[in-house]
Formats: C-alpha cells, sequence, structure tokens
C-alpha cells in the first residue's frame, strides 16, 4: 500500500508544495513562514515543528464551528494508537505524566533531563518504540531512578485492581528496562513468527498460523468487494476459540469511540452540504456497528464527497504496524482546502492548452485538447494517533482496491506541513549553494517556486502530450523504466515553464528571475542532496529519486561543452553552479522532446539507456562527501509537530468564533492533552 506520502529522514523536500511565498501579485498573501518560529524543539533524534493554517481566520462561523467538533473528534481518539501499539503504553505513560506534572524535587537534574526526554520520545512515538525503527526506546535512566520518582512522586498511578505501586513498579521493570522483553513493535524479519515476535497488541495468544488459518476460512476467494478482513479488531484467543475484540462503541476502545461519536454527531448539524453529512453520519454508523461493511459504506460516501472545504481522514486505516498488514491503527487529520493553492492550479488548469501548445515536445505528440488535472492542496488543522505528531506530507486513500477501482481515491498534499518542512530545511540549502545569491535568490522565492513546480508537474506536466495510436500504455511498453520517465517527464514540463514570463503574465510568478531558484535547486539537490538518502555504494532504486538525478545529470553532461553547468571545488567540496539559466532551460526543452518521443513511441530501449546510464549509478567519492557534510550538519533525523489550538469562543452557551492558536511548547500540548482526552482505561489487557 502506498497511501502515504513519509517525508525521509533528513530533509529533502524538493517539488513538494510550500505556502510561505505569498509574493504573487495578485493572489492574496499569507502570514510569512519567516516570521514565524518553525523549531519548537530538539530531542533525541527528533525536532519538533509548528506550522500555521493560513485563512482559518477568514472562515465563516459555521465553517470554524465544524472545524472544532472534528478537532475535538479527533483528539478524543488520539490516546487509542498508543494501546493498539502496545499493551503497556498507557500505564507507561501516565504514569510518567504523573511525575512529570507533580515530582515536587529538584527537576534542574541530569536524572529528570533523561526521564523528561524519554517520556517526550513516548509521547512522540505515541509508545516505547521508536516510531520509525520500531525497537524499544531506551530509557537513559536506571529502574532505581525511576522506582525514586515514582515514591517521591505523590499521584494518581494507573495500578490494576488491589495492585500496589510497588508490584506496579516490578511488572513495569522488564517492561522498560530490559532491552530483550517485546524489542521490535512490528517484526517484519523472515523465517520467524511475525505476530508472536512483535510487540504491536493487535494479537493476544495466538501464532501467525493462527491468525492465517482464520481468516482464511472466512475470506470468500471469489468476493470482488471483499471488506478490510481484520482492520478493526483485536484477534484473541478464549477458551481455545479464536475472536476478535472488535474497537467499536460498546466494544474495545468503547470510552473513546463514544467521544469520538459525540463530537461527529455534532458535526453532523453543521456540515457543509449533503455529500459530506452523509460521510459523517455512515462514520457514526460503522463506530457504533463495527461492521466493516460500513467501513466500506462510509469509505464510498468520504470518496464521493468531493467538493467540501473541510475534510477529514478518521478511522483505523493504515495497517503498517501490523506484521500481517490486516489490522489499522486510529488515526485522524482535520483539513481545510488550501484557497490559494486552488486558485493557483485553476489558473493553471485554465491554461493548459496554451502550454501543451508551446511545449518544445514535436507536433506529432501535443494533445489537441488538453485538460489540467486538478490535484488537492489541504492545510492541516490538527492530527492526532497515527499521523501525530510525525505526519505524512501526502496521503491517497482509501485503501480498499475494488473502492478505488469502483469508486475513485482521494489524493492529498499538506500544504502547511510541506511549507514548514521547507522553512527548516535551510541548513542544508546553505551548506551545498555555492555563494550568497544562490542562498538568497533560495530564501526569496524557494516557497512560491517550489508550490508552483510540484502544481505545474501535476496539472500540465502529467497531463501533457500523447501515446501513438496502437502504442501500447506507459507500464506496458517501458515497463520497470515508465514511472521513472513519466515522473522525469512531469518534472521536465514544470522546469521548461518555470522561467518562463507567461507565469508573470499570469500573475503566479513575481518575475522570471524568481524561476532561477528552481534550477539551482534542482540541480544541487538531482546531483548531490537527495544522495543523502541512501547508503554508501547502494544504488538509486526509487523512482523519484533516479528522475531527478536522470535529469540533473543529463543537462550537466549535455551543458558540459558550453559549462552550463559548472562543477566546482571551494575548501575540499563540491558545487553545481548553473551559470546559463536560458540554456539551461532549452536542455530540459530538449530533454522533454526525447522523454515525449520515448513515451508516445513506446521505445523500451531508449527508456532503459537512460534510467540506467543517467539515473542508478552514483558517484562514490560524491556521495562519501555528500553524506560526510550532512552529518556535520546535524539535523535531526526525524520531524513531529505541535498542533494549533481551538478555542470556542461562547456566549449563552452558543459559540460565536472559534479562535486559533499556535502552541509553542510540546510538553505543555502533550501535558493538556493528557489531562483532557485521556479517556481510556490504562490497563486493556
Ligand atoms: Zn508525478
Amino acid at each position: 500500500m502506498q497511501a502515504k506520502t513519509q517525508l525521509m529522514p533528513f530533509l529533502f523536500v524538493l517539488f513538494f508544495a510550500s505556502i510561505s511565498g505569498g509574493q504573487t501579485p495578485e493572489l492574496p498573501t499569507t502570514e510569512t513562514l519567516q516570521e514565524f518560529r518553525v523549531e519548537a524543539e530538539r530531542f533525541a533524534d527528533l525536532r519538533v515543528l509548528r506550522y500555521q493554517v493560513p485563512g482559518f481566520d477568514e472562515l465563516d462561523l459555521r465553517t470554524k464551528t465544524l472545524i472544532y467538533y472534528l478537532y475535538e473528534a479527533s483528539l478524543s481518539g488520539r490516546e487509542i494508537i498508543y494501546d493498539q501499539k502496545y499493551r503497556y503504553n498507557l500505564v507507561i505513560k501516565r504514569t510518567l505524566e504523573e511525575i512529570v506534572k507533580h515530582y515536587p524535587g529538584d527537576r534542574a537534574t541530569a536524572d529528570f533531563e533523561a526521564l523528561l526526554i524519554y517520556m517526550k520520545r513516548v509521547w512522540f512515538s505515541n509508545g516505547i518504540h521508536h516510531h520509525y525503527s520500531n525497537d524499544k526506546l531506551e530509557p537513559g535512566f536506571d529502574f532505581e531512578t525511576f522506582e525514586r520518582y515514582v515514591q517521591e512522586t505523590p499521584g494518581h498511578y494507573p495500578l490494576r485492581q488491589g495492585q500496589s505501586t510497588d508490584e506496579l513498579l516490578a511488572e513495569l521493570r522488564p517492561v522498560i528496562f530490559d532491552p530483550s522483553v517485546d524489542s521490535k513493535l512490528v517484526n517484519k524479519r523472515t523465517g520467524v513468527d511475525l505476530v508472536v515476535s512483535s510487540a504491536v497488541n493487535f494479537y493476544t495468544d495466538v501464532t501467525q498460523a493462527d491468525v492465517e488459518a482464520f481468516y482464511a476460512a472466512i475470506k470468500r476467494p471469489d468476493d470482488p468487494t471483499p471488506i478490510s478482513y481484520g482492520l478493526n479488531s483485536r484477534l484473541v484467543e478464549r477458551d481455545g476459540v479464536l475472536i476478535e475484540q472488535v474497537w467499536s462503541v460498546g466494544g474495545l476502545y468503547t470510552e473513546a469511540l463514544e467521544r469520538v461519536s459525540f463530537w461527529l454527531e455534532k458535526s453532523v448539524t453543521v456540515a457543509e452540504n449533503d455529500a459530506q453529512r452523509d460521510a459523517f453520519e455512515k462514520l457514526i454508523r460503522y463506530y457504533r456497528s463495527g461492521d466493516l461493511a460500513d467501513w466500506d459504506e462510509y469509505n464510498i460516501a468520504w470518496v464521493n464527497d468531493a467538493n467540501s472545504i473541510v475534510g477529514l481522514i478518521n478511522g483505523f486505516i493504515e495497517v503498517y504496524n501490523d506484521p500481517l498488514g490486516l489490522r489499522g491503527s486510529f488515526e485522524s487529520v482535520v483539513s481545510i482546502r488550501d484557497p490559494i493553492a486552488s486558485r493557483r492550479i485553476t489558473a493553471l488548469a485554465e491554461e493548459a492548452q496554451w502550454f501543451e501548445d508551446n511545449s518544445p515536445i514535436l507536433d506529432e505528440h501535443k494533445k489537441t485538447n488538453v485538460t489540467g488535472i486538478t490535484g488537492k492542496v489541504i492545510n492541516v488543522v490538527v492530527e492526532a494517533g497515527d499521523a501525530s505528531p510525525a505526519t505524512p506530507i501526502g496521503i491517497n486513500l482509501p485503501n480498499s482496491d475494488w473502492i478505488r477501482r469502483e469508486h475513485g481515491s482521494k489524493s492529498v498534499q499538506l500544504a502547511n506541513i510541506i511549507a514548514a518542512y521547507d522553512v527548516v530545511s535551510g541548513g542544508a540549502v546553505a551548506e551545498f549553494a555555492w555563494d550568497d545569491a544562490e542562498r538568497e535568490r533560495n530564501d526569496e522565492y524557494s516557497g512560491i517556486v517550489s508550490v508552483l513546480t510540484t502544481d505545474m508537474h501535476e496539472v500540465i506536466g502529467h497531463a501533457s502530450g500523447q501515446i501513438n495510436a496502437g502504442v501500447g500504455t506507459l507500464h506496458e511498453t517501458l515497463k520497470n523504466y515508465g514511472s521513472t520517465l513519466e515522473e522525469a517527464r512531469a518534472d521536465l514540463v514544470a522546469l521548461y515553464y518555470i522561467i518562463d514570463p507567461k507565469l508573470v503574465e499570469l500573475g503566479l510568478l513575481p518575475n522570471v528571475g524568481a524561476g532561477y531558484s528552481a534550477y539551482d535547486r534542482y540541480i544541487r539537490s538531482g546531483l548531490m542532496q537527495q544522495l543523502n538518502r541512501i547508503s554508501l555504494g547502494d544504488d538509486i532504486e526509487e523512482d523519484h529519486m533516479r528522475n531527478r538525478q536522470l535529469v540533473a545529470s543529463w543537462a550537466y553532461e549535455m551543458g558540459s561543452a558550453e559549462n552550463v553547468i559548472e562543477r566546482r571545488r571551494r575548501d575540499g567540496k563540491t558545487y553545481f553552479v548553473v551559470r546559463d539559466y536560458d540554456r539551461l532551460r532549452d536542455l530540459f526543452g530538449q530533454l522533454l522532446r526525447e522523454l515525449q518521443r520515448i513515451k508516445s513511441e513506446g521505445d523500451f530501449e531508449a527508456s532503459r539507456y537512460l534510467v540506467e546510464n543517467y539515473g542508478v549509478k552514483v558517484d562514490q567519492e560524491l556521495h562519501a562527501e555528500v553524506l560526510e557534510r550532512y552529518a556535520r550538519l546535524d539535523i535531526p533525523a526525524y520531524s513531529g509537530f505541535i498542533n494549533p489550538r481551538l478555542v470556542p469562543v461562547e456566549e449563552g452557551g452558543e459559540i460565536i468564533d472559534v479562535r486559533i492558536e499556535y502552541p509553542q511548547d510540546f510538553t505543555e500540548q502533550m501535558l493538556e492533552y493528557a489531562d483532557r482526552y485521556a479517556y481510556l482505561p490504562a490497563w486493556n489487557f
């Protein structure tokens, strides 16, 4: 499943949208991100960031109220994932929170600092296993220290029936401090029982073979519209029989799901339109029944809700935390459609024929009637569960294959999240840019230029060109090179036009020179920076990485006689500097023409030649240098986000406004959530 686009460790944001620019002459500006402190703090291998919600204040009261209800629905379910991940997570979380809230002694000690960092890592990972590596976190303090903090802190510890604090400590000792106990959240190694060797709390007293046999017995292989078996339950053994404990109102996690449903019901009363209301009602019905056929009904309604401003993703959705890929982790994302991006995309889509007609591709490969593709760009208001604090930057749902086939899917980019990443990527730009002019161009224009190139890639890139009559589809003819070639082709359309005066004329770009920063960036990234994402000695495998290197290294080689892109050295470091932007544009145009020819004619050999010669192999010396330079930059490997805070303003029991605040402190937000949304019992086994 490819439902989420994750940002790789060590940020590399290239052609992803952001909204930081706002310098375009005709479109409304958003608050500049430069004035907003994006990075809140760092600890361990993590960085906590903040994001803004452009346009929230301008929304009408009904829309704000709707968003507020969905915000509460999201956060009400936020603790479910702790228990889903590991049966002791909530007990440990609550115990640590008691210490952090109430410890009366000296907090300025190395031990307390270590405990606080562990607490923050647990919050960040929604449990005691690392959110990315799945390994159990090392506490950084010993059991005796933990024991002392518990004994010295008066608090309401999460005790089982009749359990003493000492017994609680004894039970938690191996769980937290013995690295061999439940060491891996999700085990994906072959040759072992994946269910038994994974700590995840989706299965109790069952083996992998049990699970497989259980579902083999109830699945109908000829069912054209299968439900998502196992998606919303824990599978347990009771008296020799396997049963699904369903996560529903009245079932497991009812305490949280009742609150989620309560807020969803309120959302129904202020829905924007019938399609959205229908989706909310079907989601509530599903939480009540726990019936996966209701989940499918909901997903169809969700796909059909195509015109609403406010978006909600809510449910047990992604299955990455299940070694068998059946059970979904709770997540919730509330968003509003980005109005500025929507206008930008409309402006491009309306001119799609002009871009096609003026493209450097051969006339016979041009479409006579091209329609721009209109993707969706959203701004997140709040995230919870699996989507928080670490978040995807793109989401494509639903996951059910037959629903996608028969009813379609929705794909969104999380613009304000991407914009926040964009702001903090400056350190790497400073390292790899040649001079101040390049850095300044990047600082001033990268926001608007990156959103515009992303939009052009999607709206006029993929939409352009046509395949010759009688030639098969891209994947039939170009096979494993098809995706790389198609991504390169869409990138090249964007690159070709990003320095075209047409964009200035359309009011999408302040001046042609702004587009130069896109060229600097593409070359810098395609030839050097993206290598940070792979290990020394490895070839490039990922399609987008291949296409970027292909485009950048082909242009570098073809322009070498005229020195269009110059390779320079300074203080033992390598730089690639664009010396002639217009010539580079010509080269991009030539390659675009060739890639379109390859696609239109289905020329497999030519696609293989280009990808294998320019996209796959890595210069080992340069790669080692890139890794070394990144290592010295000391950029945390992973990022997550503090959510905005919504505060209803009430008068006489009526909501008269909803205020948005941007909290600065991760710990404060986590403690606020602990106070307000701890609906689940700590022990659920
Ligand atoms: Zn693409």
